[in-house]
């Protein structure tokens, strides 16, 4: 059939109302149930009505409402719409669909789509300051309340969590993910899926999370964001693929493509990928979006001279749902008239898009999401809410270092001063992909700390600088401010939008004069502490001997003024370690703390050793690094097994911590594994376990952790997962570093 004539078919065909005939009960989660009821659906629709479930423009809501835009509706009427980008509000969500439902031939729902990233309307810590918690149940809770926020304000369907692995950190949206190591990306795409997903998809405060970018966004050429990626087959399986995996595993409904291509070929079009490897491979069977213009895309990147070519690769490759680039609906109908798009290809895609709203009960009840417009101003910023995101806030915060015990702060010093251009933002503590959250409702640092020390503490304020500029007239009064001080307070970092898609920087230094700022007052002599609010690790090397306590608070979220006066004056201790190594300087990059080894001697002090001649070579804070107001003791881990057989690859490791110091405290207890001799080389050390213990002083316990196959396995040469017999060490500590160390052997067949 022509264009114009499925077209017409469509307009004329008569309406075909829910009750006729009745839908069946979807019952959700029935996969035979879901496949009568999808099919029965496909038999009634046209081309055009597939190709529309296949389309999602861009929003019709902003942060401070939403607004319908002009002309949509229309599309809604006539079957042309799927899914609906950035659209939220239970008002509006409910208009819209009852548009689809009751104006529309088929009367199929509309699904919402948001980038809810790090909460909805209660801001959490950005993702990379949840990872430092080294907490997943924490970090499943944090989705879990931006899931009944953003539910509640009609919306299906979330943009996270984004598990690209970083180990750059001049890209800007490192912030965004759980930072450098696989297995720490794992353990939180899986919990945030989770948390997102809850137990039930079909109950009404559950979305679908996805699992993005797909994949190798994180390995941005130079971390300038969007370029190609390189990665050799062995890296793309054992770094970058694995959160993936975790997350299809946990259940992830959907995956986004990403906008990079991997060694010539675009992810958009990386049918090797998303078909044979994501749904091949691992058997996944839900929904994969474009990211943005991801479609269109394929033509700057040169694989697609035409629009329809750019949708015939897309779809091909398996991505299903085509984001802002109206290609599908508008390109692919003469192609698939004409024969050049297999039905077969475009049939898939619908199904799973028909599937999903399936999956999400909303063949059952339409409205589900929206109907209760009260659920939406009750569940929105609760108390309970701001409570989570304090204690997420609490715990994802790094004590980088504290000489001198100069931490924890009295509460009883006479004059505190307070200094820094970020110590009264509002906006400075949310960080970037804000959701519908709000600056107004962010407590900042100085509103906190004039809330906790009441009339007891004299603060005297000084921004001292802009976050970036060279500026340096406030110097002289931020530098008095400290002369009149008992201590000092100094807010640095970065503007949430310097950390951000598209926001690459070339320098991992403080922005600005804030680092000058900071050694001119410290050059006063008083005790300052420096509190990082950034999106990506800062390089403070220049501040070393100078400033005695560091925490890094990356941006904290709604929360973060209470969270950071709670830890600056001991009411909670600092417990968050490093999901990402931080370096001495930028040139260091790439550096992170599964490496692999050269053959060159290893000693740091060896000329030929593989390092640098102007810095040393170790990173300036290394991954899992993070200081308490206690010590923590480790003996020698222990192994359950000295000779593990290769049928029999269950390893259990027991890790004796002990808190050495005088104040109670929480330690992340870290276990690390290398393979010491394989066929091919490994890193060396991987991160195989980890474990929040609280300890009172003196208290000591013993921690267990499990290893299987999958902790021991490798790829070898003939990328095959396997486990080779030989020795393996066993390292547990408070950090990479650890240096208590055991040995097991595996032994051949
Ligand atoms: C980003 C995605 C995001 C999408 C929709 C893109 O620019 O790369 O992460 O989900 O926009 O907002």
């Amino acid at each position: 059939m022509p264009l114009l004539s499925a077209l017409l078919a469509t307009a004329l065909a008569a309406p075909v109302a829910w009750a006729d005939p009745p839908p069946p009960k979807t019952s959700a989660g029935d996969p035979a149930a879901e496949k009568a009821y999808v099919d029965a659906l496909m038999a009634k629709m046209t081309l055009a009505e597939k190709l529309g479930q296949l389309n999602q423009p861009p929003g019709v809501g902003n942060n401070t409402g939403p607004a319908a835009m002009a002309g949509s509706e229309d599309q809604v009427r006539r079957g042309e719409i799927g899914s609906w980008l950035g659209t939220h509000g239970a008002a509006l969500t409910c208009r819209l669909q009852r548009i689809a439902i009751e104006e529309s031939r088929l009367g199929i729902p509309l699904l919402f789509a948001y980038d809810v990233i790090h909460g909805m309307r209660t801001v959490f810590p950005v993702p990379l300051g949840e990872a430092s918690s080294f907490d997943p149940d924490e970090a499943r809770n944090a989705a879990r309340v931006a899931a009944v926020e953003a539910t509640a304000h009609g919306v299906h369907w979330t943009y996270a969590p984004m598990v690209d692995i970083a180990r750059d950190p001049r890209w800007g949206r490192i912030v965004e993910g759980a930072g450098e190591d696989p297995y720490l990306g794992s353990a939180f795409a899986a919990a945030r899926v989770q948390g997102f997903q809850g137990e039930d998809l079909a109950a009404p405060d559950t979305l679908l999370a996805t699992a993005k970018h797909f994949v190798g966004y994180g390995a941005a050429e130079g971390g300038r964001d969007y370029n190609i990626a390189e990665i050799p087959e062995r890296t793309l399986r054992e770094v970058y693929l694995p959160p993936f995996k975790a997350a299809v595993d946990a259940g992830a409904q959907s995956v986004m493509a990403a906008f990079n291509e991997i060694s010539g070929v675009p992810m958009h079009a990386h049918q090797p990928l998303i078909e044979g490897v994501l749904r091949g491979d691992w058997g996944w069977d839900g929904l994969l979006v474009s990211d943005y213009t991801g479609v269109l895309e394929l033509m700057e990147h040169g694989v697609a001279a035409t629009r329809e070519d750019a949708g015939r690769l897309g779809l091909r490759a398996g991505v299903d749902v085509d984001m802002v680039s109206n290609i599908y609906l508008k390109d692919l109908p003469v192609a698939a008239q004409a024969g050049r798009v297999p039905m077969a290809e475009v049939d898939a895609s619908v199904r799973r898009v028909l599937n999903a709203k399936f999956r999400l009960g909303l063949f059952d009840d339409p409205y589900r999401y929206c109907k209760d417009s009260a659920r939406q101003e009750a569940m929105t910023l609760t108390p309970e809410h701001r409570a989570a995101a304090r204690r997420m806030a609490q715990k994802s915060m790094v004590l980088l270092k504290n000489e001198g015990d100069v931490l924890p702060l009295s509460k009883s010093l006479g004059t505190l001063a307070v200094i820094g251009p970020l110590a009264d933002e509002p906006w400075g503590m949310l960080g970037n992909w804000v959701g519908i959250g709000r600056p107004a409702d962010a407590v900042t640092p100085l509103a906190a700390l004039k809330e906790a020390l009441g009339e007891r503490t004299r603060l005297v304020v000084a921004k001292g600088a802009d976050i970036d500029s060279a500026d340096t007239s406030g110097f002289d009064k931020a530098v008095r401010a400290a002369r009149e001080a008992d201590a000092v307070l100094m807010f640095l970092g970065e503007h949430p939008e310097m950390s951000a898609e598209a926001n690459n920087r070339t320098s991992l230094d403080l922005p600005g004069v804030q680092q000058q700022l900071a050694l001119a007052v410290a050059a006063t002599g008083k005790p300052v502490v420096v509190v990082l609010l950034n999106g990506r690790p800062l390089s403070t090397g220049a501040l070393q001997g100078r400033v005695p306590a560091i925490l890094e608070a990356w941006f904290p979220g709604v929360e973060g003024g209470n969270a950071i006066v709670d830890l600056l004056f001991g009411d909670v201790g600092p417990s968050g370690k490093l999901p990402v190594t931080v370096p001495r300087n930028v040139g260091q990059v790439p550096i992170y703390h599964a490496h692999r080894n050269t053959g060159r001697p290893p000693a740091k002090d060896n000329k030929y050793t593989s390092k640098y001649i102007d810095v040393p070579w170790t990173p300036l804070y290394p991954f899992g690094h993070g200081l308490g107001y206690t010590t923590f003791g480790y003996d020698a881990p222990t192994v359950s097994r000295a000779t593990l057989a290769p049928n029999d690859l269950a390893q259990q490791v027991s890790v004796r911590v002990t808190n050495t110091g005088q104040r109670a405290g929480t330690e992340v207890v870290q276990l690390y594994l290398r393979d010491d001799v394989a066929s091919v080389t490994r890193p060396v050390r991987e991160l195989r376990g980890f474990r929040r213990v609280e300890l009172q002083p003196g208290e000591s316990r013993t921690v267990m952790f499990e290893l299987g196959f999958e902790d021991l396995a490798l790829y070898d040469a003939d990328m095959r997962r396997v486990v080779e017999p030989g020795t393996f060490t066993v390292f547990a500590g408070g950090s990479s570093e650890a240096e208590q160390s055991v040995a097991f052997k595996v032994v051949a067949r």
